[in-house]
Order: C-alpha cells, then structure tokens, then sequence
C-alpha cells in the first residue's frame, strides 16, 4: 500500500495536517500540504505507509476536498 499526494493541486484548506499532524505539515512558504517522509516521483509525493497507520491516511484522504491524497 501507499499515500500518493498530488500535491500540485492541493489548495492549502490544512484538514490533513489538523486532522494528521503526525503525517502531515503546512508549508509556510507556499501553503500547501507537506506529507512528511515523503519522497518525489515524478510530480507525486509518495509515502510507504506501515499497516498500524493506514486507516489515519484513509481518514485524511477522506478529508481532502479536493481528493488529491490517493490510497493504492
Ligand atoms: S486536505 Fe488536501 S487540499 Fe487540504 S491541505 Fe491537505 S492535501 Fe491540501
């Protein structure tokens, strides 16, 4: 399994990082999210979730207005 955040189209709104603190950041310098421990493939952040913290990133992707936290 693994989080997948487009984050070029994320809009800033901060529910993930309220919401997941432990996973998620607001970057002071652009507003948008950070999925912290993440690393860039392609123009997707990625992150290799462990089993225990799968359903907190199926919560937050819930979250996202505008669906750019992905699941796979
Ligand atoms: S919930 Fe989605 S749109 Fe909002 S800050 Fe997080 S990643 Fe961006």
């Amino acid at each position: 399994m693994i989080v997948k955040q487009d984050r070029k189209k994320c809009i800033g709104c901060g529910y993930c990082a309220d919401f997941s603190p432990s996973f998620w950041e607001m970057n002071n310098t652009d507003g948008k999210a950070d999925l912290l421990n993440s690393h860039l493939k392609g123009d997707i952040y990625q992150y290799k979730p462990l089993s225990f913290e799968v359903d907190e990133f199926k919560q937050t992707a819930e979250l996202c207005p505008v669906k750019v936290i992905i699941i796979e």
